[in-house]
């Protein structure tokens, strides 16, 4: 049997290296090549291979989008611009009257994106600060198309209970979408535990190199990728090859790296809690995480982000963030290379100081992206930045 085709399940990392990349029919490239087209020539008016214009589809973003479909066991994925293309091709499948309610610890750009573009279209969206699947509940109601959740969220790492969550939805006639972006496909499964679309911004870990920017959305049932790929062509917000081809490069490794900035941040978060320049150090994988169960219990392995919140506020913050030496400061997250981030000014300043610090994410807030480098010297670089 040809190891490169797709007809028989695989195991994660058979899938990771192989899916969506069976060789070039015509030449027999083991690596598929990338279609630098914008436009396919046609035999007759009407008459093509499949192809007619990139917005519409193109062979490059094809074996992505299948490769994704296998990593997430779904029936199909929409690939974007951006983790916010994607998210917008969702929110854009609802109709002004909707509401989307959401656990409140989402992205910045996520939530400015449903506040300043779908609010003024016409669309409601309500939080809760509550984790609890029956929080979430209690502000459904029939114009309820869709319950929002990421998980672990982002900056402040709990873990959401999918599988009692996706109840919920369903019970209320919503669709569940989970941003899986800090959990990856390695880690967990949204779609087996019930989620209906599942969201990555495949700018994080799944390029895994902070040279690429990118969205993805895999889907439970083929019926809801019909409007995704509607909207790819009539509204755009597609990827270029070139990044399609990096992020599919970056997924081949996905599983080998994820192992690395799980360990690496598990030793981090190990050292790191009780450290007394710090108030609190998170990270699901520690004891004293308030979802420690669940994430042993939904998730193989914590995640690669540690949270830190150190004494003295926003002053002592930014001197930490001045002596860093190996991590850089800069947003983003997932690379190979660790970064620190400042939530409060950074990814998440676009949320109002109140709302945001009722949120928990206060001004000594630090986000850790754990690379792949050597442990100890992360370690110790933490540790000199603390003074
Ligand atoms: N979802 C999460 C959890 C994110 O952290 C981000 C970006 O940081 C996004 C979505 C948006 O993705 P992108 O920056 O690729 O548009």
């Amino acid at each position: 049997m040809n190891p490169k085709s797709n007809d028989r399940p695989r195991r994660f990392a058979t899938q990771a290296v192989h899916a969506g990349q069976a060789p070039d029919p015509t030449t027999g490239a083991t690596i598929p090549p990338i279609y630098l087209t914008s436009t396919y020539t046609q035999a007759a008016p009407g008459e093509h291979k499949g192809y007619d214009y990139a917005r519409a589809g193109s062979p490059t973003r094809d074996n992505l989008e299948a490769c994704l479909a296998a990593l997430e066991g779904g029936a199909a994925c929409a690939a974007f611009a951006s983790g916010l293309a994607g998210e917008t091709a969702i929110l854009s499948s609802l109709r002004p009257g909707d509401n989307v309610v959401a656990y409140s610890d989402l992205y910045g750009g996520t939530y400015r994106l449903m506040e300043r573009i779908f609010r003024p279209w016409g669309l409601d969206a309500r939080y809760t600060n509550d984790t609890a699947p029956q929080a979430l509940a209690r502000l459904m109601d029939r114009n309820t198309k869709l319950v929002w959740i990421e998980t672990p969220t982002n900056p402040l790492l709990r873990v959401l209970d999918i599988k009692a969550i996706a109840e919920v939805a369903h019970a209320g006639g919503a669709k569940l979408v989970v941003d899986s972006t800090f959990g990856t496909p390695v880690l967990q499964k949204p779609i087996a535990l019930g989620a209906d679309y599942v969201v990555h911004s495949t700018t994080k870990y799944l390029g895994g190199h902070s040279d690429v920017i990118g969205g993805a959305v895999i889907v439970r049932d083929a019926a809801l990728h019909e409007p995704l790929k509607f909207y790819q062509l009539a509204a755009g917000g597609v990827p270029g090859p070139f990044d399609v081809y990096l992020v599919h490069r970056g997924i081949k490794t996905l599983h080998v790296r994820m192992e690395r900035h799980v360990h690496n941040a598990r030793y981090l978060a190990d050292r790191l809690a009780g450290h007394k320049a710090l108030e609190r150090v998170i990270y699901p994988g520690l004891a004293d995480h308030p979802d420690y169960q669940l994430a042993n219990r939904q998730m193989c392995g914590a995640g690669g982000i540690v949270t830190i919140v150190v004494k003295g506020g926003r002053e002592k913050a930014f001197e930490f963030c001045k002596r860093l030496r190996v991590f850089a400061l800069a947003e983003s997250l997932g690379g190979v290379e660790s970064l620190c981030n400042h939530p409060a000014a950074m990814t998440h300043a676009s949320i109002p100081k109140e709302v945001r610090e009722a949120r928990g994410v206060t001004d000594g807030l630090l986000r850790l992206s754990v690379g792949i480098e050597d442990a100890d010297d992360l370690l110790e670089d933490v540790w000199q930045a603390l003074g």
